[in-house]
């Protein structure tokens, strides 16, 4: 029997396949895949699963994904089982129904149509998928890229089917994506009792004017493809909460910036060292790069799936480089071309995230127009 896009996302969504744990989902692509003459190589990595899959020769393009999910949250704020799919008013509902169990079965059904009615198209068609997006990626998309270039594997055209539409499938495309660094830092004081303010010094009272300082300061860097670099406290602890009468020998803080292009990582610690050169406290600063910045020039990809968005659902993709960052970096200055493109984010990582039924067959067709205007003519 023909499986639909719908039949294949309901099927995804049913395997709680929370991050990093697959329970089976990529034995269910691999085997569609084999059926449909692809070479396949499992690549596992302690507890992350991993395929590479490819098949034809030539130019080559490659679809990347995910088979892992965030868990469920509150499952009482859910309205229906998170792991069981449920349609309801034209949406299919459950967890990894957008991200991105729904756009996994978007890309194989539309391969397996490309296959069944172009058999002899010009070029290769790939699939990388890991179960390791979502947690540590320690085990998936980074180590699977780097032996893949080692071998001199070549990738013209890299598909990342990520999320990316934000009011209307097709409204926004994804041609790069924001670096992420983080600091911790300790600032040091003197502990004591608060009756006593000359025999202390209160590591608090000292960071809040660096706090301000850091957190209002600009950057100035911008430029026509990243938003301005942002920078954000997320954890502020002196590790006192148990008394209200001691002044905390030392406080901890914690604060992440994104940044484009057009600032390295190392000028930003520079800056951040300049700020804290201002004040007197003592402190230890330790730093976390956790992505560099990417911009992939938009070609061939980028203008084939803006016409094939354009095609069916008359929408022109405006072109972002927003958000939080993706496996897509791992494609940089190896992949030709990387772009990533898929459904309404609207609900991801949130309870009753849901997709509409007629965006995944929409979403089939974009995939479909754009291996049939690269590969066939
Ligand atoms: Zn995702």
């Amino acid at each position: 029997m023909y499986t639909t896009v719908l039949n294949l996302t309901q099927e995804l969504i049913n395997i709680p396949s929370i991050s990093p744990s697959d329970l089976g989902c990529q034995e269910i692509l691999i085997n569609r895949l084999k059926s449909n003459g692809f070479f396949i190589e499992r690549m596992n990595f302690k507890d992350t699963k991993n395929f590479w899959a490819w098949r034809g020769v030539g130019r080559t393009i490659t679809f990347v994904g995910h088979t892992d999910v965030v868990p469920a949250g509150n499952k009482n704020n859910w309205n229906t089982p998170p792991f069981t799919s449920t349609i309801s008013n034209g949406m299919l509902f459950g967890r990894g129904a957008v991200d991105m169990k729904g756009s996994i079965a978007a890309m194989f059904i539309a391969v397996e149509n490309f296959i069944k009615q172009k058999p002899n198209y010009k070029g290769r068609i790939s699939f990388l998928i890991t179960s390791d997006e979502e947690s540590s990626g320690k085990n998936g998309t980074k180590k699977i890229v780097s032996i893949l270039k080692k071998r001199k594997e070549n990738i013209d055209y890299c598909l990342v089917g990520e999320p990316t539409s934000e009011k209307k499938l097709g409204d926004c495309i994804k041609v790069g994506r924001r670096g992420s660094i983080s600091a911790d830092l300790t600032i040091y004081g003197k502990q004591g009792h608060v009756a006593y303010p000359n025999k202390v010094i209160n590591p608090i009272h000292s960071a809040l004017p660096f706090l301000l300082d850091l957190s209002s300061f600009s950057f100035g860097y911008e430029d026509d493809f990243f938003d301005p670099v942002t920078i954000q406290i997320s954890k502020i602890c002196s590790g006192a909460n148990y008394t209200s009468n001691m002044v905390p020998g030392e406080l901890q803080v914690s604060f992440n910036i994104r940044f484009g292009s057009s600032v390295t990582d190392k000028e930003i610690i520079d800056i951040v060292q300049k700020i804290l050169f201002k004040y007197s406290f003592k402190y230890l600063i330790s730093w976390k790069l956790h992505a560099k910045p990417f911009f992939s020039i938009p070609r061939k990809l980028c203008s084939v799936l803006t016409q094939s968005i354009y095609k069916n659902v008359n929408i022109r993709p405006t072109q972002k480089t927003n958000g939080g960052t993706s496996d897509g970096r791992f494609f940089f200055n190896w992949a030709k071309e990387i772009a990533e493109f898929g459904l309404l984010n609207l609900t991801i990582h949130q309870e009753n995230e849901c997709v509409n039924i007629l965006d995944l067959f929409r979403l089939q067709k974009i995939y479909y127009d754009i291996l049939n205007k690269l590969f066939y003519k």
